[in-house]
């Protein structure tokens, strides 16, 4: 930022989620012109697929807009996208990693739930001081053997280490694994790679990590990644990469992280292991992914070279929620513990930002954005309850959504924004000239919506109206955007019993992108770019045109957004 240009307020897509902001900021045009709307979009054509149906989202065939790295290529400029949301396709000029499309399966624990049983009819038992115990487990469509036994070169007492296998034979240990608390150098404790089939037989890659083993062999917590392809569109340029470099892990165990599976989470009475266990999966998925960017860096030919990092939104989203005191059940105990904790994530981020900016030369131009912000909720709004008082959504008795009888819904996907049930859908039965009418109504409805003596729904928007200005709207996306109160988010759910209920707090986006809770931030910084220039009034649309300017090729042929000439120190 001292030496470079930046802005701390940037405006991002609406809704600000990940897929839509995304797609708006490497092609330079908002959602309403990119057709993604969400993480997951309306199914179209519109005649052939109803309200209910959606596709996902982060899914380049359904990107109407042409992004930064493909006018890049156009104008012959090598490009490395590695592992970015919607990161390219086979090209010539480019080489594109794409992880998030090759991942094949969850992540998940094994425990001593699983029953160690004496190991019987294996080969080659490898030596153990007390007799091996075996247990069985399954990654995608794999299983997987493990034996624990006691290490007799290992002076630890007891059971002491995991050997995992393919086959019952001692000869076959894909992975060596001794049991070590997570913690700083935990790293060190995970397996390399190990073969295993998806769930429908394709090769994939996991890694393993040994959290705990008791030393009597009665319990154990083993953790696996999710069961990854790999997704090079040039493999042939990455065959000397090593095995880490090429097997992407992508993602902190969040997921199990929140079902209490690494123990229970501090908020819910725990000592902080579930919260080192998780902190260790995102230090091993971000410094996997700084080695695939170590490699690419060094051993690709590149004049473009794109990045991305999961981090720190993953986290945020889970423990956001903690750390603002305004939040009712505000816990100054628990905020001073996790507090420490999002700021090693974010350290974790500056490592991986150290490292691209440790491989700029000299007319090297760094750029750095961020798709969205994060605000802390703790209340869910029913709208579609509301929907089905006021006679506006149908069901049936089976519990179903009755099109028939439905003029609009807040569909399931969550993405801040109504859809009318129009005559051009499938199952339609609201007319053009009902559609004013209904709009009307349901703005009425929203805005009047209270919560004791606050009210609920700050924003209703007509994309129909407002679509050109806030970039909302078009064929996959929604027809009545709305904005809540802070610290409130929709639930979607068709079948909710109250229209106000609460929830365990947490972090959130997707509101309003004017929100100043949503804005987030971009620097540029490198030969041409001002020092110390503070920009204003910047979109995240503007990031792309502006990179297109700074690298003299033509600016993303769809994007509406504007080059930042005010961060130029030349005139460009
Ligand atoms: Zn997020």
């Amino acid at each position: 930022m001292e030496g470079g240009a930046f802005a701390d307020d940037v405006t991002p897509c609406f809704p600000s989620l990940t897929a839509p902001g995304f797609a708006s900021l490497w092609t330079g045009a908002p959602p309403r012109i990119t057709g993604i709307s969400g993480n997951r979009v309306p199914r179209l054509p519109r005649s052939q697929f109803t309200i209910l149906e959606s596709s996902a989202g982060f899914n380049n065939t359904l990107l109407q807009a042409e992004p930064l790295w493909a006018s890049a290529e156009r104008a012959g400029r090598r490009v490395v996208v590695t592992h970015v949301p919607f990161g390219g396709d086979k090209s010539d000029l480019g080489v594109h990693l794409q992880g998030y499309r090759g991942i094949a399966g969850r992540d998940g624990i094994v425990s001593g739930r699983s029953k160690p049983q004496p190991a019987q009819s294996w080969e080659d038992l490898p030596s153990s001081v007390v007799p091996p115990l075996e247990i069985t487990f399954t990654i995608g469509s794999s299983t997987l053997y493990g034996l624990l036994i006691d290490d007799p070169s290992d002076p630890q007492k007891g059971y002491d280490t995991l050997l995992v296998t393919n086959t019952r034979s001692g000869k076959a240990v894909t992975a060596k694994l001794k049991s070590q608390p997570a913690g700083p150098g935990g790293e060190f404790f995970w397996s390399k790679p190990i073969d295993v089939k998806t769930n429908d037989g394709r090769n994939a890659s996991a890694y393993l990590r040994l959290f705990d083993l008791k030393p009597d062999g009665t319990d154990f917590l083993l953790f696996f990644t999710r069961p990854t392809q790999e997704m090079i569109s040039r493999p042939d340029l990455m065959r000397d990469a090593d095995a880490t470099s090429r097997t992407f892990i992508g993602n902190g165990a969040n997921p199990l992280y929140s079902q209490g599976a690494l123990g229970r989470t501090l908020p819910n009475g725990g000592d902080g292991t579930a919260e080192a266990r998780y902190l260790e999966t995102v230090t091993f998925a971000q410094h996997q992914l700084m080695e695939a960017n170590r490699w690419a860096l060094e051993h690709l030919p590149w004049e473009l070279f794109i990045a991305y990092t999961p981090f720190p939104d993953e986290a945020e989203h889970m423990w956001r929620g903690f750390l603002e005191p305004s939040l009712p059940g505000f816990r100054q105990d628990i905020a001073d513990r996790l507090r420490p904790l999002l700021q090693q994530v974010y350290r974790l981020s500056d490592e991986l930002l150290g490292l691209l900016m440790a491989h700029r030369t000299e007319d090297t131009i760094v750029a750095l954005i961020s798709d969205h912000g994060m605000e802390g909720t703790y209340r869910l709004f029913a709208v579609n309850k509301l929907l089905r008082e006021s006679g506006i959504l149908a069901m049936d008795e089976r519990g179903r959504v009755d099109l028939a009888r439905t003029k609009a819904i807040y569909p399931a996907i969550n993405n801040g924004y109504l859809l009318i049930n129009s005559i051009d859908r499938k199952g339609g039965i609201v007319t053009p000239e009902q559609r004013q009418e209904l709009v009307q109504r349901i703005r009425g409805l929203l805005l009047e919506m209270r919560d004791g003596e606050r009210q609920v729904v700050t924003g209703v928007y007509d994309a129909r109206v407002d679509g050109d200005t806030m970039g909302i709207g078009g064929e996959s996306g929604g027809d009545i955007y709305i904005d809540l109160l802070p610290s409130y988010e929709v639930d979607p759910k068709f079948s909710a019993a109250e229209l106000i209920a609460k929830r365990d707090p947490h972090g959130t986006h997707g509101f309003n992108p004017l929100r100043p809770s949503m804005r987030t931030l971009m620097v540029l910084n490198g030969p041409g770019i001002r020092p110390g220039q503070r920009l204003s009034g910047v979109r995240i649309i503007d990031f792309a045109p502006t990179l297109a300017e700074l690298l003299r090729v033509p600016v993303p042929k769809d994007a509406t957004g504007k080059v930042l000439h005010e961060a130029f120190s030349d005139p460009h």
